[in-house]
């Protein structure tokens, strides 16, 4: 979660879309009174899928300043939709749908929703579990997708919200098409002030610009070293970060299941995409957003208008697999005034059946809340999955400040786990 200035404008850099049943994160911004923006004009911007040589299937923008034209334009557009993908389109929705009410039990009430101690367990007794066991090619087949729909518009929403194939586990691949509905949103300003305003409203220490070495169980608590030279002393710690590219040294050695991480390298350019590079004659017939095919030779996922400073001038964000050098670039670009590039570890390249880390890594107080992104990477799973952790910590350690209850007379400990539980 972060933003980018380029020429002047600020852009969400990487987590920029909220789902409306991210009930987490509509909470925070509520709770923080942070201002929501819903993308009004979802299907206002024009898609193009690019087959490497042409457009396959495009849509027309309805952004035509008349709300009566853009309805009839949207109306328009989804006969295109039905047309090429059939009634596939609401099998489609219909998967989306079901991971979606099995996803909601995670905001069931701490009466009814256990603590969890494993992201298995999680997906188990949500019901969830199955879908990280197979492929979302396999499960959309199942489901009576054709293939037409899953080897083009599918494919170019996993590539656009996770830089991978059809092939990536079901249960990502359901968070991935749900990333794609009507309703989505972002915090006005930036979705960064989520976190920011929450570790600003809690009773938290944050240290800025100094990485954690290493982390050692020494006798009764952690001690975490610093690249700043620092030693911090912790009863409790939690990796809140992924573990696979990290060089942490942990003492005594934890043991995870392999997991590799997806690359996305994200370009924002200042400038004007050259049109005969996509097959196109003219610049005002390039979608919004352009779209791609699996296809090794094509060189990125997508490319998507940010902001149309006039006719000849925009700014654009492409995301690619790998890195795109400056000849490409050029190629690409007619026009190319200024450009950023950001390598992201972004999420797990998904691989059914996942395995995943344990939430407790070495049986005492060391946590992991990035273990349940083997299941899908996204910002209100990395709420679902924290605030598990969070309960799993209070109720280890009330748990065992129980237990040691007979030989510490004098300590009111009757009521401390509902304490602890009115904390969290
Ligand atoms: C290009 C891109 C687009 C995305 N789009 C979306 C989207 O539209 N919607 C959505 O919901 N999700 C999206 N995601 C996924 C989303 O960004 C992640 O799921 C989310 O940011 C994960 O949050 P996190 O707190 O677990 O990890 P991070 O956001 O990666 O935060 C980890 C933090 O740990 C810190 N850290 C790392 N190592 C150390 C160390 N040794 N010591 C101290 N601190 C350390 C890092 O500096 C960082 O601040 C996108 C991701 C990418 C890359």
């Amino acid at each position: 979660m972060a933003t980018i200035t380029i020429a002047n404008n600020t852009f969400e850099a990487g987590a920029s879309i909220l789902h409306p049943k991210n009930y987490h994160a509509l909470k925070f911004t509520e709770f923080l009174q942070l201002k929501k923006k819903v993308s009004e004009d979802d299907d206002s911007e024009s898609l193009g899928i690019w087959d490497g040589e042409k457009f396959v299937f495009t849509t027309w923008s309805s952004n035509w300043g008349f709300s009566i034209v853009n309805k009839v334009v949207s109306w328009l557009n989804s006969c295109k939709l039905l047309w090429r993908y059939g009634f596939s389109l609401f099998k489609m929705q219909n998967y989306v749908e079901s991971m979606l009410d099995n996803f909601l039990k995670f905001y069931e009430g701490f009466d009814t929703r256990p603590v969890f101690n494993g992201v298995e367990e999680m997906l188990k007794w949500s019901g969830l579990y199955n879908l990280t066991s197979r492929t979302l090619e396999e499960e959309l087949i199942d489901a009576n997708l054709s293939p037409l729909l899953i080897n083009e518009l599918v494919t170019v929403i996993t590539r656009i919200n996770y830089g991978q194939s059809t092939r990536m586990s079901g249960l990502a691949g359901a968070v991935s098409l749900a990333g794609s509905g009507g309703g989505l949103w972002a915090v006005e300003g930036g979705n960064w002030q989520m976190a920011a305003g929450l570790i600003n409203s809690s009773d938290v220490k944050l240290h800025l610009n100094e990485e954690i070495q290493s982390v050692s169980h020494v006798g009764t608590h952690y001690e975490l070293n610093s690249t700043k030279g620092n030693s911090y002393v912790c009863q409790v710690t939690v990796f809140a970060t992924p573990l696979d590219e990290l060089k942490v040294k942990i003492e005594p050695p934890i043991s995870i299941p392999d997991r590799k991480m997806q690359h996305t390298h994200t370009t924002f350019i200042r400038g004007l995409l050259n049109p005969a590079y996509i097959g196109l004659g003219r610049v005002g017939d390039i979608p919004d957003l352009v779209g791609t095919l699996e296809d090794s030779k094509i060189p990125f996922s997508c490319i998507s208008v940010l902001k149309k400073h006039s006719r000849e001038d925009m700014t654009y964000k492409m995301f690619s697999r790998k890195p795109v050098d400056d000849a490409l670039l050029d190629q690409i670009f007619s026009i190319r005034k200024e450009t950023i590039q950001i390598d992201w570890a972004a999420y797990p390249h998904y691989e059914a059946p996942e395995a995943f880390a344990p939430f407790i890594l070495d049986d005492l107080h060391l946590y992991y809340v990035n273990a349940f992104e083997s299941a899908a990477s996204a910002m209100e799973t990395g709420a679902v999955s924290g605030e598990n952790i969070a309960r799993l910590i209070l109720s280890r350690i009330s748990t065992e400040a129980l237990s040691r209850l007979p030989t510490m007379k004098g300590t009111t400990f009757s009521s401390s786990r509902d304490d602890l539980y009115s904390d969290l």
